[in-house]
């Protein structure tokens, strides 16, 4: 496996590749591996002849009052666990490699960053599509993997090549849990013994709500409600939000029909977490 630190490195292992008619899989992440970056990696791997993984902390994705500074980082962890998932390509840039000074162009998809997690983190949507878009260009990726973990920037990412006809294939991956349910995330190591046993409170009530639907509920109000009550049950949560909403434009929804995307974010003490599942409300059969 390789590390590259810049641009001209990666591409130097990269173009050649391609030309000789080699597909390459991309995966990009902030490090901190754990078990759902390492799912992505190895689907990759699985798809495509080359896979590469970028581990870089993006600057422009967090709000001022965001933990920049503090998110969690290990290199040498990180370099390790790709290489035993069958990464052959590590991209390890710098900012200001990413965004020397004078950087100024930016890429927005206006229309899905304004919602859900979009109104509490102002910018954070555009800071992720600027560094995504980027990436693609300098990976000259076949194929992206992403995961369902952050359903949103999914969708997001997905409008924006289609929007600006990138050459490059999304697939997005389940979310890896832990065995107790709990989306595993880089942040959960922000959580205290208290706030992790309460935050599998997140899951529970998704499946309940999945539940629901199943059994013919259909009024995203109630939905909304059942899940927030069980969430207030937790002495360290917080809801910022829990909405119900279309798969595809993420718009509100206030009648479930069809697949339907609960999608929540609550604070765990200083921590916030984010978690969704799809639910499916199956036409009533009339005899
Ligand atoms: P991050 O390092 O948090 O920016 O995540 C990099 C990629 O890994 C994104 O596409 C995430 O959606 C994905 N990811 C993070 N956590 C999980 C998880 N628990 N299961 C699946 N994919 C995940």
């Amino acid at each position: 496996m390789k590390i590259a630190r810049t641009i001209a490195a990666l591409r130097k292992l990269v173009i050649p590749a391609k030309k000789k008619g080699k597909t390459i899989g991309f995966v990009a992440t902030m490090g901190y591996l754990h078990e759902g970056h390492l799912s992505l990696i190895r689907q990759a791997k699985k798809d495509c002849d080359i896979c590469v993984v970028s581990i870089f902390v993006n600057p422009f994705q967090f709000g001022p009052r965001e933990d920049f500074q503090r998110y969690p980082r290990d290199i040498k962890r990180d370099v390790c666990l790709s290489k035993s998932s069958g990464a052959d390509i590590i991209f390890y840039p710098s900012a200001r490699l990413m965004y020397p000074s004078g950087y100024s162009t930016f890429v927005e998809v206006k229309e899905f960053s304004e919602v859900l997690c979009g109104r509490g983190r102002e910018g954070h949507f555009k800071g992720v599509t600027t560094v995504v878009a980027k990436l693609f260009n300098i990976t000259a990726a076949n194929i992206s993997y992403f995961g369902q973990k952050d359903a949103q920037q999914a969708v997001i990412i997905q409008k924006m090549v289609r929007d600006l006809n990138m050459p490059v294939k999304i697939k997005v991956m389940p979310i890896i849990r832990e065995n107790n349910g709990l989306a595993i995330s880089s942040r959960n190591v922000y959580l205290s013994p208290e706030e992790r046993k309460e935050a599998v409170i997140l899951w529970q009530s998704l499946r309940i709500a999945k539940r629901m639907i199943k059994k013919g509920k259909r009024s995203s109000w109630e939905i909304i409600s059942s899940i927030k009550k069980l969430i207030l049950t937790k002495k360290t949560a917080k809801i910022d939000y829990v909405e119900c909403v279309d798969m595809q434009t993420l718009k509100p929804l206030k009648r479930i029909k069809g697949k339907v995307l609960i999608a929540l974010a609550v604070w765990l003490g200083k921590t916030r977490l984010i978690d969704n599942i799809i639910a499916k409300a199956q036409k009533k059969i009339v005899r």
